[in-house]
């Protein structure tokens, strides 16, 4: 639809979801879609969309060179001007997922504009993420057939991402560089711990970045387990010297401190807390819980890292549950505050896109 400012002015081209918390996403502004108060035709519209997909795309062409990555996102939504509208590739497949009501009309509309963008670029197989009974499914909507479960490589090391039943589009992409960053600050740490380990990606970076280290992964899921356990052996890793938990998270911390067990490096990366305003005290009490019990757990020379994907929550609120007081200890600095990687852009304007939140703790 038309956007118009409240004195008149034409504001350019965007789409109105009645049922979403954002009322209008703006594909184009006024100049790209000039045209003073007449409504856009489809393909007009479908014109503007294609070239700012293919935009988005061609900002990643360069960004990952070599076959040490072959899994990243090309389109970030909001942050990268294709508002609603998310595609990771795994290799040669690519999965969609589109927010909310508006965006889901046109999806098939978007398919033909997607695939324009990809083809050229290798991928073979256009997946959509649906959510059905509950939960997130995966469908075909172009190319050969793929496989359900797909080895990426990310920095060398290999990630088996579930693209029938995994959280998200398959994988958690934006924790890319933090990973590599885990698997750098692993040097030399023996014990370390991983919660809320999902596929096992920090645990596998943990394990390679420190030979004959024991890293210990918990999930309230086995699921993740079964995968992480496999890739652990395609890392030339072997899983039996590792533990795999299938716990809650903060039974496990509880009873890992009444065994008195102690670790040298910490991951905590929860799922997001906090998916609205309403539920955000809630979301901060649970976080210092959490990190408190990290804490309790952490040698004093140890490193925690703590991560959060929540929007509501922004990077000051954040770290007070990192604090002295909320730690009950006195000798741990910041010493870095990372976010998302490169192929995860943002806009200044839009804060809520910059949910993603690690911070290292020594
Ligand atoms: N760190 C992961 C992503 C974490 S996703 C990565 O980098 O890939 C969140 C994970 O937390 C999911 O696997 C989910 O099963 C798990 N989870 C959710 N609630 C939990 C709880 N209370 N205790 C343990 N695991 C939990």
């Amino acid at each position: 639809m038309r956007v118009v400012s409240t004195n008149g002015d034409d504001l350019g081209w965007g789409m109105y979801d009645a049922q979403s918390p954002i009322a209008v996403r703006i594909w184009a502004h006024h100049q790209d879609a000039p045209n003073a108060g007449r409504e856009i035709e489809p393909r007009a519209a479908e014109r503007l969309m294609g070239a700012s997909i293919e935009r988005a795309a061609r900002t990643r062409d360069g960004l990952f060179p070599s076959e040490q990555t072959s899994a990243y996102r090309l389109c970030n939504g909001e942050g990268d001007r294709v508002p609603g509208l998310v595609v990771d590739r795994y290799g040669d497949v690519a999965v969609l997922r589109t927010d909310g009501e508006a965006m889901a009309t046109w999806r098939d509309r978007l398919v033909p504009l997607i695939v324009k963008a990809l083809e050229p670029r290798g991928v073979r197989t256009l997946l959509a993420r649906v959510q059905k009974e509950g939960d997130l499914k995966s469908e075909r909507v172009w190319g050969a057939p793929s496989e359900d479960v797909l080895d990426i490589h990310e920095n060398g090391m290999v990630m088996e991402v579930d693209l029938a039943r995994g959280q998200k589009t398959g994988a958690f992409l934006d924790q890319r560089d933090n990973r590599a960053r885990v698997r750098r600050l692993a040097r030399d740490r023996k014990r370390v711990l991983n919660l809320f380990s999902y596929a096992g990606g920090f645990s596998i970076a943990a394990a390679l970045g420190s030979p004959g280290s024991r890293v210990t992964s918990v999930d309230s899921a086995s699921r993740g387990h079964a995968n992480a356990q496999r890739a652990f052996r395609k890392n030339g890793l072997d899983p039996s010297a590792h533990s795999f938990v299938t716990a809650d998270a903060f039974v496990f911390l509880e009873q890992a401190r009444k065994r008195t067990e102690r670790y040298d490096l910490i991951v905590c990366d929860p799922p997001s807390f906090a998916p609205n305003e309403r539920s955000k005290r809630n979301a901060i009490s649970s976080y210092a819980k959490l990190h408190r019990a990290c804490a309790a757990l952490l040698e004093p020379d140890g490193i925690f890292c703590a991560s959060s994907c929540s929007s509501h929550i922004t990077l000051e609120e954040f770290l007070a549950t990192l604090d002295d007081g909320t730690l009950e200890r006195h000798d741990l600095c910041v010493r870095e505050a990372l976010g998302p990687p490169a192929d995860h852009p943002t806009l200044a304007s839009f804060p809520e896109g910059r949910y993603l939140k690690f911070i290292v703790l020594s």
